[in-house]
């Protein structure tokens, strides 16, 4: 508990004693667990504008525009996801609402990760803005959209010209605001590229003051370099380049890998020991999301994209040689049973069915089905592979905090990972409630206050006079995701009020029409 007169000092510097404040909100009786990472308390919180401007107790002869009773319900800052894909769908009137967060609980969301994203912000930020986002969007600069950009889907290094190219386009793009750097080497073109590769461009944003590195690593199971390389390469990349690298929906991915968590905490525990600033972000499902190309087919037969791979599967040769590679890659994935056809536009009758499913109905082997899925444009996929013992491993530490990796999806349309939906409730009903693996107060913090620090978000990220007032109000009793792998399309529930930027976006559980997010972009520029 802390000392209730520093929150009298606040409320005497901004009002004589005799005349109560008029908030414009005043949220009353809630526990409060302030972000910090300390204990919870029972207080008030009260809104003014766009900010909070008090929290503890505040006299009954208070009046607001409105109030809420809180009693019996947790009082938090709004959580901050730093890997969404809820690009480019924001940046349209259709989905700029962003609903699926609001329902989590999200009031701010970082675009652009594993690497992804335009490699010019310029339009996108315009595009965000003009819509108006139902939640606070901060752009992040994607490795292998600026090497796209530069050197197009080649399998091969980058000559000192083009490494120049690439740097000139990431500074730019810090310039215009990006927070920071993501990357993803598990993907094409970023796949091709080297360690010192990327730490030429982790240099070039760490120039830019709190930028940081955050990384879909080369190798989350035992593809090529192993997942300990992979995350070993991160604490490189944060040493030399001296940025705050960040593990992103961290994980060791496939059977083959399980128990792996272990060696990968060590490594990261032992560097920041080393003074290595290393964090992770991860979401509470035992199911990625991805695709049969990204997921299934070797590196070298991506180059140049899915066109150039259809053209090798034409060649017998070739497509028995990619067949042949795909096998262990299957395997890698815990086997056919376990990947689920996430959307197919080729034939929707497939979207929702397992592998195994769909070569028993064609009555072909389940790598056959998979081929001539990629033929016929390829398919996003959920991929069952994690361990609830590595999960909740990674959960424990202190550095790793929450994201959702999830989409912006038209409701109802396409077979979605339902982290898109569910990520934030699901680690508070499964995690906290259900079974304490963390308790409420860490679980809030990583959600909050520790990644309004790491990735240096002003004023947001704390309950606490002066900031933001991005607030939650949420009921412990009934707080859940319902989104399923086969029911996907289904909000979180329990959460009762989300403010963004001092507006009620959530009122009673339900979206109100207006939107109130802002696009962050870092200040100063540099
Ligand atoms: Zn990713």
């Amino acid at each position: 508990m802390r000392p209730i007169s520093i929150f009298v000092g606040a409320l005497l510097a901004t009002t004589s004693p005799a005349v109560a404040q008029q908030y414009d909100v005043l949220i009353r009786r809630g526990t409060v667990y302030d972000g910090s990472d300390t204990p919870a308390r029972s207080a008030d919180v009260a809104i003014k504008g766009d900010r909070i401007v008090a929290v503890g107790r505040i006299p009954a002869t208070a009046t607001a525009k409105t109030t809420i009773d809180a009693k019996g319900k947790i009082v938090a800052p709004g959580f901050i996801d730093p890997h969404s894909h809820a690009a480019p769908n924001i940046q349209t009137k259709q989905l700029a609402a962003a609903l699926p967060m609001l329902h989590q609980g999200i009031t701010t969301l970082m675009v652009n990760p594993d690497g992804g994203g335009p490699p010019d912000l310029t339009q996108q930020i315009i595009d965000i803005k003009t819509n108006v986002p139902g939640v606070n969007v901060i752009p992040l600069i994607g490795h292998n959209a600026v090497r796209e950009a530069v050197m197009g889907n080649v399998a091969r290094l980058a000559t000192p010209a083009e490494q120049a190219k690439m740097e000139g386009l990431v500074t730019a793009a810090m310039r215009a605001g990006a927070y920071g750097l993501s990357d993803g080497p598990f993907y094409i073109p970023s796949k091709y590229s080297n360690t010192e590769e990327i730490v030429g461009l982790a240099k070039a944003a760490s120039r830019f003051p709190h930028a940081f590195y955050t990384s879909h690593i080369r190798d989350e199971g035992n593809y090529d370099v192993g997942v300990v390389a992979a995350v070993d390469e991160v604490i490189r990349i944060a040493r030399e380049a001296k940025i705050p690298g960040v593990v992103t929906h961290i994980k060791v991915l496939g059977p083959q890998v399980w128990g792996k968590s272990a060696e990968v905490i060590d490594n990261i525990d032992k560097a920041r020991a080393a003074g290595v600033q290393v964090w992770a972000d991860q979401y509470p499902y035992a199911a990625s999301g991805s695709s049969l190309m990204a997921s299934l087919v070797p590196g070298w037969a991506q180059e140049g994209g899915a066109a150039a791979l259809v053209k090798r599967l034409e060649d017998p040769a070739t497509r028995a040689k990619i067949r042949a590679e795909m096998a262990p890659n299957l395997e890698r994935r815990a086997g056919p049973g376990a990947i689920m056809i996430r959307s197919f536009a080729a034939d929707p009758s497939l979207e929702g069915k397992r592998l195994d499913e769909i070569a028993r109905i064609q009555g072909k082997d389940p790598l056959d089905a998979a081929i001539d899925m990629l033929k016929r444009g390829g398919a996003p996929t959920v991929s069952f592979n994690m361990n609830e013992k590595d999960i909740e491993a990674f959960m424990r530490r202190p550095w790793t905090m929450t994201s959702t990796d999830g989409g912006l999806p038209v409701f109802g349309l396409t077979s979605e990972h339902p982290r898109a939906y569910g990520a934030f409730p699901r680690k508070l009903r499964n995690y906290v409630l259900d079974k304490p693996v963390i308790t409420m107060q860490h679980a809030i913090h990583v959600a909050t206050g520790l990644p309004a620090k790491v990735f240096a978000i002003p004023d947001r990220g704390r309950l606490r006079p002066g900031a933001f007032a991005d607030v939650i109000v949420f009921d412990p009793a009934t707080v859940r995701d319902t989104a399923t792998y086969q029911k996907p399309h289904a909000y979180a529930v329990g959460m009762d009020y989300v403010f963004v930027n001092g507006s009620a976006a959530l009122v009673k559980g339900k979206p109100v029409a207006e939107r109130h997010g802002r696009v962050l972009l870092r200040r100063p520029p540099g």
